[in-house]
């Protein structure tokens, strides 16, 4: 599973990227395109709106690929990119069926697919997208959680960056026919490539004038400008000078134009253009250059120049072309520059993340082996000397949670005290009831065998507060223990860290051990944050207790993630944290208290995983969810101490 979620992530976000690419780097193709789909519907949408939207579409697309391949936000990520598929696919479903537009435009110009061919290009994405939804932990990230607002602005401000500089000048990519370095005679003369049948130029008076501009020898320069009485005219200036260019080294220039003689005319007077105007197709001159105008350079047939009216050439440059010492850079090239642009930084940070993510466990494994020699060492001159000072108990205790009635919750307390009265057992076992159990429980059982205890009590210590348990009433059953601060109360019932605090002031001046838990999330665990979690549920909740006060506070460490989900943290992980709490106890309190507090692990904790967790030297026991609910499982988990 793990391999597939991992191989869809790979083809959806090479596909996102790059059909985002190359949309990007035209946006005003890509305008085009939903303008197509705006007429399709029969939806009048402005200009402008459309080139925001294509502008926005392509930085999106991108932007989600990029996310992807990096595993940034994972779970949000997928999903989003399973809504954009279920659109997408049913947009391409509408086009099979009404063919109202030839090519869907889902590459851009870069690769015309077919509708029927998009249609099963996106039900094979959209398939990969249900996988990715399913598992979107299952994907590695490239970059840690720290590290990834630099992935996040660096590819959105690089795809925004390459759509306005496409707008300012050219496409950075050219894949339409007309790119630079096109021999118009061969491509005209090459039966197979008929989009090149619609590159027809005629004057004003009907002269056919194609062949005299690809078929004359030496320079051509077309000044393309789709409409005339919308093409921006503020380098006019630069369009003369080069005409004057062309003039006084004998090469042709003139404008070609779909608009008519008067909107031309109109243009000379208002620019002093002396050049000869010649009328095209639209569709033609909009596909040659995305620049209204933009001028072209032709060299005996073949363009060898492409400019946007923003950045028409200079005279030495012209001079420089002409003389061949400059070369339009490729599609290869281009491609190679971006690539260098914008890979490289982002593979330089992977590397520098990963290296870093590395040394930090390193450093995170030797203090863990320094710390675990050195209690080692710690237990072999104690019992050397006989002066074993660590007094903390092991413990298994069972948290019932909202199960069993009166009658079950008897019985199941009874049979319990009599195993344990038999086979006693080489740990304290507690079992922590709902409110209502505990009087008949705490009666039923031996409290030298088994301990009873709340799964709360109220963070007031009486009044007109219906409903609530004090923690003296819960004193009052027989009980000696509660626990605090439990997920699904923090979670469910809103119990925060000043809340806590309350209640384990209460129960311990009522005379009650605390069993109190602390946890990460999964979210928090994946983002390395565990420590800092637990630290600050100690530091928000416990940490104000005197030494004395925090003798009676038994700590259960309980991962969020492990809580009645059949995952459990391993040993190694369970350790790790134990230990970690403990050196920070050790820290606030020093380390004869922290040697004396039990840690408990909780999380799906079963007897076949017990006898694993329960030998590191940090783990003192457990607290138990569902497998404390029958008598057999809950003392399977006990005897893991014998
Ligand atoms: C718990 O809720 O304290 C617990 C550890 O539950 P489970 O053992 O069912 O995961």
């Amino acid at each position: 599973m793990k391999l597939l979620v991992n191989i869809s992530r790979l083809l959806c976000a090479l596909t996102f990227i790059v059909s985002g690419f190359v949309k990007a780097v035209d946006p005003i193709g890509t305008q085009y395109k939903l303008h197509e789909y705006a007429v399709a519907l029969g939806v009048p949408v402005a200009d402008w709106l459309l080139l925001a939207a294509a502008v926005v579409a392509a930085a999106v697309e991108f932007t989600l690929g990029m996310l992807l391949l990096f595993a940034i936000h994972r779970r949000a990520v997928t999903r989003l990119i399973l809504a954009v598929m279920v659109v997408m696919t049913g947009i391409t479903v509408w086009l099979v069926i009404a063919h109202p537009i030839a090519d869907c435009g889902c590459f851009g110009e870069a690769v015309t697919l077919t509708n029927a061919q998009s249609l099963a290009k996106n039900i094979c994405l959209l398939t990969m997208a249900v996988v990715m939804v399913r598992r979107p932990l299952h994907m590695p990230r490239l970059v840690g959680p720290s590290n990834q607002w630099i992935v996040k602005n660096y590819t959105a401000l690089f795809i925004l960056a390459a759509s306005l500089w496409s707008l300012y000048d050219l496409p950075l990519l050219d894949f339409r026919p007309y790119r630079t370095g096109t021999d118009l005679r061969q491509a005209m003369s090459d039966n197979s490539q008929t989009m090149f049948d619609e590159f027809i130029i005629d004057s004003f008076d009907g002269t056919e004038m194609t062949d005299s501009i690809i078929g004359s020898h030496g320079y051509t320069l077309l000044l393309i400008t789709s409409h005339i009485e919308t093409a921006d005219d503020v380098n006019f200036g630069d369009i003369n000078r080069l005409y004057n260019y062309a003039a006084e080294h004998g090469h042709a220039f003139m404008a070609v134009t779909a608009s008519g003689r008067e909107q031309t005319e109109r243009w000379q007077d208002m620019t002093g253009a002396e050049y000869d105007f010649v009328q095209a197709d639209e569709t033609l001159l909009r596909t040659i250059i995305r620049s209204n105008p933009g001028l072209l350079l032709i060299h005996d047939g073949t363009i060898i120049g492409k400019w946007s009216h923003n950045r028409l050439p200079s005279d030495e440059r012209m001079d420089a072309i002409r003389a061949g010492a400059e070369e339009t850079a490729s599609n290869i090239t281009r491609t190679t520059h971006i690539m260098l642009w914008f890979v490289v930084p982002l593979l330089l940070l992977v590397i520098a993340d990963r290296l870093w993510s590395w040394s930090r466990w390193l450093r995170r494994r030797n203090k863990i082996l320094r710390e675990r020699s050195l209690r080692h060492t710690q237990r072999i001159i104690s019992s050397t000397f006989k002066t074993n000072k660590t007094m903390r108990k092991k413990i298994v205790a069972g948290n019932w949670k909202m199960n069993l009635t009166l009658q079950e919750g008897i019985a199941l307390a009874t049979e319990l005290n009599d195993t344990l009265a038999a086979a006693k057992p080489n740990c304290d076992v507690i079992i922590c009831t709902p409110f209502i159990h505990l009087a008949s429980v705490a009666a039923a059982v031996d409290a030298t065998v088994l301990g009873v205890g709340a799964e709360n009590c109220a963070d007031k210590a009486k009044g007109a507060y219906t409903g609530e348990v004090s923690a003296e009433m819960v004193k009052s059953t027989g009980a000696g223990y509660v626990i605090l601060g439990h997920s699904e109360r923090r979670t469910y019932y809103g119990e925060t860290p000043e809340i806590l605090k309350e209640k384990v002031l209460l129960a311990l001046a009522n005379g009650l051990k605390v069993i109190f838990c602390i946890g990460e999330s999964l979210d928090e665990r994946e983002a390395g944050k565990q420590n800092e979690v637990v630290s600050a549920e100690l530091e928000g909740s416990l940490f104000n207790l005197s030494a004395e006060e925090f003798g009676n506070i038994i700590i259960a460490y309980e991962p969020i993630w492990a809580i009645g989900t059949g995952k459990t943290a391993t040993s190694d992980q369970a350790e790790e944290i134990h230990a970690y709490i403990r050196s920070i106890i050790a820290e606030k309190y020093g380390q004869t208290v922290a040697d004396n507090t039990s840690i408990l692990y909780g999380g799906s904790c079963k007897a076949s995983n017990a006898p694993e967790l329960f030998a590191k030297p940090d783990i003192d026991g457990g607290l138990i969810g569902g497998a404390s609910l029958k008598a057999a499982d809950f003392k399977g988990i006990i005897d893991a101490w014998n």
